[in-house]
Formats: C-alpha cells, structure tokens, sequence
C-alpha cells in the first residue's frame, strides 16, 4: 500500500503548512484535525458540473477541517471542525463509499481529503479494486506534491480549485502567499498522473483535471491573471475550467475585508468568462444570480 510522505517523523506534513503536529498523539493541526478521519456529510450531490453530477448525483464525502482556511469560505460549518463530524475508520468509510456506488453515484467525490491522505489511502485501498465509477479528488489546490504522489493510481478525476495569482492576495485571504506557486506545481502533478479528460458514453468524466476558480468581489485582475497562469502551465484544450459566480459574501461579514462583503458584479464576472474564452479554456460558467449551483453550457 502507498504511503503519503511525513519527512520520516511522527509530526505531520502532509500539506504545505508543514505545521508538524503530532496528530496520532491527538494534537490538532492548522488544519483543525488531528489523525482521526472525521466526516461532515456522506450523501448523493446533484449541485455539481454536468460531467460530476452525473444522472443521479455525485457521491460526496464532506471532510471535516481544512489547511488552507480561507477568509471567505462557503462551507465554514464544515472546513473549521464540524462539531457534528463522524468518526470513520478506513474500512468503515469504505463500505460508505460502496452504498454510494450502489445507490448511483456517478463518481466518489472526495472532498478536502488532503489533511487525511494516510486514512484516504487506506480507504481507497479497500474500495478501489471493487468500485467501477471513478475517484474524484476535489481540493483547494493547496498540496504537496510528494502527498499527491501517494495517491497515484486511487484517483481518477481531479477537482482543484485555482484560487489565486498573486502571493499578497493569497496571503491576505488564506495566509498562504506560496499559494499560487504551490498550487500550480500540484496541478501539473494531478495532470501528469491522469492526463487528458476522458468521458464515459453517459457525459460523465471518467478520468482527468477540472480546475476551478471562483471570481471574488474586486479581484478580477487577479482571476484574469489566474487563467493567463493556467493556461502557461497546462494544455487548455486537455482540462476543463469551471469558472464560478457563486461567492456569498454573507460567509465573510465578520473579516476585516470590505471588499468581500459585496457580491460580484456582473462586469467582473463576464469579464474574466471572456478571457477564459480568448484563452482556449473548455468548460463552465455559472449564472450569476444563481443561489443554488447553476451551471450554464461549455464555453465551446
Ligand atoms: S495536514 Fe494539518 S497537521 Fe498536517 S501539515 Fe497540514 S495543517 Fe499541519
């Protein structure tokens, strides 16, 4: 069985926080979490891109924690230690992911697995050889590269976001100026171990990259620059971009930032959609006054 690199140590370093906790004697690390895998949610999601979703839904697994914590997360209940979280041993979450599959999952859609990579590995040990729809995992981008590694061959779909150009920015909203150097290191990793999208006679991908990137309020230059930085590091025509208007600013009302507490303007949103166009990039957009996930046809 693989294993996911930890410098040789009992301190974790799975993700480029490199905090060093000792999460087996049940320290908690940047990432909220000690070595217990503890999950938030387990059920069908039909609010994802056409080719995840699927007929019947994605067969989603919530993570509880998150190593990246950004300022504006959507999904704070869960990201900043769900107290309703679950704890699952390998075996356990294994059989959770063959009822999925059982009840038409189109895909098992991992979600901010990264700080649990040594569990997700013997999770994926188990269920892998018995599962015949794909593995998708879906991340902030914010990996190691050596971590990736240990998953090659249980991941078939990767789902990473691409949050930022700029270090200040990256610095300002998820403490992490390394961000976009980090992250697009691990793309290119997640591109190099399952290659171009390939899909099933159904739509749905079956294998390769999906980068998302959700436009913030006030920071279209920098998500023009984000799209500019994907398009010189992977093959656009290879990948699909889901480019997202979803932002809420209600999840960001108590940080310091008043450009978060404003919605995105249509201005902002479009514009970047056209560079994604000009650039090459197939894929998604959402509509803008969409609460819920409303995905709009391919850019091609
Ligand atoms: S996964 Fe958690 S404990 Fe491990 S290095 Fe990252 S933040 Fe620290």
């Amino acid at each position: 069985m693989p294993s996911a690199d930890h410098n040789g140590t009992d301190r974790c370093y799975l993700c480029p926080r490199k905090c060093g906790a000792r999460r087996g004697e049940g320290e908690v690390g940047v990432c909220g979490e000690t070595n217990v895998m503890r999950v938030s949610r387990i059920a069908l999601h039909p609010y994802e891109e056409p080719p995840i979703s699927g007929r019947l839904g994605s067969g989603t697994v919530f993570f509880c924690g998150c190593s990246l914590r950004c300022v504006f997360c959507q999904n704070k209940d869960i990201s900043r230690g769900a107290a309703s979280g679950k704890q699952y041993s390998p075996k356990a979450l294994a059989d959770e992911l063959f009822r999925l599959e059982a009840e038409g999952a189109s895909n098992i859609n991992l979600v901010t697995p990264t700080h649990f990579t040594d569990a997700v590995i013997e999770t994926l040990s188990i269920a892998k050889p018995r599962l015949s729809i794909p593995v998708v995992y879906n991340t902030s981008g914010y990996e190691r590269v050596s971590t990736l590694r240990s998953l090659e061959g249980l991941v078939d779909v990767y789902m990473p976001d691409f949050k930022y150009a700029s270090p200040s920015l990256a610095s300002l909203y998820s403490s992490a100026p390394d961000y976009p150097s980090v992250a697009i290191k691990a793309l290119r990793e997640m591109f190099r171990q399952v290659g171009r999208c390939q899909y099933g006679e159904d739509g749905t991908l079956k294998r390769g990259l999906l980068v998302r990137h959700l436009v913030l309020p006030s920071c279209r230059k920098d998500s023009i620059e984000a799209l500019t930085m994907l398009s010189e590091a992977l093959p656009v025509s290879d990948i699909l971009l889901s480019l997202m208007s979803q932002y809420t600013p209600e999840f960001a009302l108590d940080c310091p930032h008043k450009s978060l507490h404003r919605r995105l303007t249509r201005f902002e949103y479009e514009s970047v959609a056209q560079h994604a166009l000009a650039l090459g990039f197939d894929g998604f957009t959402q509509s803008l006054s969409s609460a819920v996930k409303d995905y709009t046809p391919q850019f091609k």
